[in-house]
């Protein structure tokens, strides 16, 4: 820490609300991602956002690559979002009872999504992920779930074992407070394993409820599928009568319009949406073939719930999302974007005599202080420098760009990100690693 302490300026306001903050809501956050303990220091209080802008409590600007953990693929605070959520609030808050914009947003996802043909609301990731494995289990009457090293699917607790994102930068993947029994029904792989999946089938193949991977790894830094992971993994659940969740929380509607199912061509049997359905109003999904959802109450025997599920404003904010998600060039727009910023950023640290690597899927990125060319497991991500991460964080954040405060997260750009804002984040990173090079 010491030697981070002249990449890191703390406004005193800014201390001051951490510890006001602190000694109500545990560690000051209501999510501990947001914490500062896998970079140190304490976390910048934003008072508002807009386009590709924060402005943290002190009026401070920061060029955002965080973008509220992937919703906000417009940018912040969107004018036809705003309007389409003020004009949904005006008819109410809830009613507890049905809407024709759930109806809208249901025949929008199976559209874009076609291995969908059925989908259920919630209000969060977590609560699709979850019931997702309780709908496998449910639908296959077996109770062995296999998970991969590094992701992350929510805080659930058969999924909370060997988990990204939050987990890693704790340092400690496997939460306390799962039950050793609970535990004992997840299989945990390692990433990208392909031999692994096969032999895990030859061995556990009749007891294996389901398979839930992410279909890009965004909760351990960014880790892409090789060629023939997430083919595996459908031929060896076809082969055994298994389920293949595809865990699309981060992915869906960012990686392509169809999300990672449409860029790799697989089709999953279940998948977990989140982030950007909700445009960043609290929601989930779930859904899939419409055999295993009919498992779901009201249908069938697997329960499932929520008071505020579909709620009015979040069906209304991801409808109008969709609008300009759904425009010709969206994807490839957005991709071309991200490219500019990552040969960039690659460019400054070559110059700089940084090891330093990066890859992109979509909209989604991610950076790596390392020498090693291939990023394909936990493994290579594990021998990336979290060290000079720390330094380059904190370098970027004092001059008002924001990254995800751990070398574990991946990054997210927006439509809303223009050419200055690239070229001041690579202008800001030519400064960052001359002084890291100091
Ligand atoms: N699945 C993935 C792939 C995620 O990235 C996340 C959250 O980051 C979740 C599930 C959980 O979603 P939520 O935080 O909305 O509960």
């Amino acid at each position: 820490l010491y030697r981070l302490s002249r990449f890191m300026s703390l406004s005193p306001k800014q201390e001051q609300l951490f510890k006001q903050a602190s000694k109500h809501i545990p560690g000051g956050v209501n999510s501990p991602v947001r914490a500062f303990n896998g970079v140190g220091g304490t976390p910048v209080f934003i008072e508002k956002a807009k386009g590709a802008y924060l402005y943290d409590v002190d009026g401070k600007r920061y060029v955002d690559y965080v973008g509220s953990w992937g919703p906000m693929i417009l940018g912040h605070a969107h004018p036809d979002i705003i309007q389409a959520v003020q004009e949904a609030a005006v008819d109410g808050l809830s009613f507890g009872a049905p809407t024709v914009h759930e109806t809208t947003l249901a025949d929008l996802i199976c559209e874009i999504m076609p291995s969908i043909e059925l989908v259920r609301m919630t209000n969060s990731g977590t609560e699709a992920t979850m019931t997702a494995i309780r709908l496998a289990r449910g639908y296959t009457g077996r109770d062995m779930i296999v998970k991969f090293e590094g992701c992350y699917h929510g805080h659930s607790d058969s999924l909370l074992v060997k988990a990204g994102s939050g987990m890693l930068t704790m340092g400690e993947p496997t939460s306390k407070g799962v039950p050793a029994d609970f535990a004992k029904h997840t299989v945990t792989l390692p990433y990208n394993d392909i031999e692994a999946v096969k032999a895990c089938f030859a061995k556990y193949g009749q007891e294996i409820a389901g398979v839930i991977v992410e279909p890009v790894a965004g909760n351990m830094n960014l880790v892409k599928p090789i060629k023939g992971f997430l083919e595996t993994i459908r031929e060896q659940c076809d082969q055994y009568k298994s389920v293949f969740i595809i865990d699309e929380v981060m992915t869906g509607f960012r990686v392509a319009l169809g999300g990672a199912q449409a860029y790799y061509n697989v089709k999953p049997d279940l998948t977990t949406l989140g982030k950007i359905i909700g445009a960043g109003l609290p929601v989930g999904a779930f859904g899939g073939k419409r055999e295993i959802m009919e498992c779901i109450a009201p249908l069938g025997g697997v329960y499932q719930a929520g008071t505020l599920s579909g709620n009015p404003l979040a069906m209304r904010a991801g409808i109008k999302m969709f609008e300009t998600l759904r425009q010709p060039n969206f994807y490839t727009d957005l991709s071309a974007k991200l490219d500019q910023l990552l040969q960039g950023l690659q460019a400054a640290a070559d110059e700089a005599g940084i090891p330093f690597f990066t890859q992109q899927a979509g909209g989604l990125f991610g950076l790596y202080f390392t020498d090693q060319t291939e990023i394909s497991s936990f493994d290579h991500i594990l021998k990336c420098d979290i060290e000079a991460f720390r330094k380059f964080f904190h370098g970027m954040l004092n001059r008002g760009v924001n990254l995800a405060p751990s070398a574990f997260e991946a990054g997210f750009i927006s439509a809303a990100h223009s050419d200055e804002d690239i070229q001041f984040t690579i202008d800001m990173a030519k400064q960052v690693f001359a002084e890291m090079q100091a």
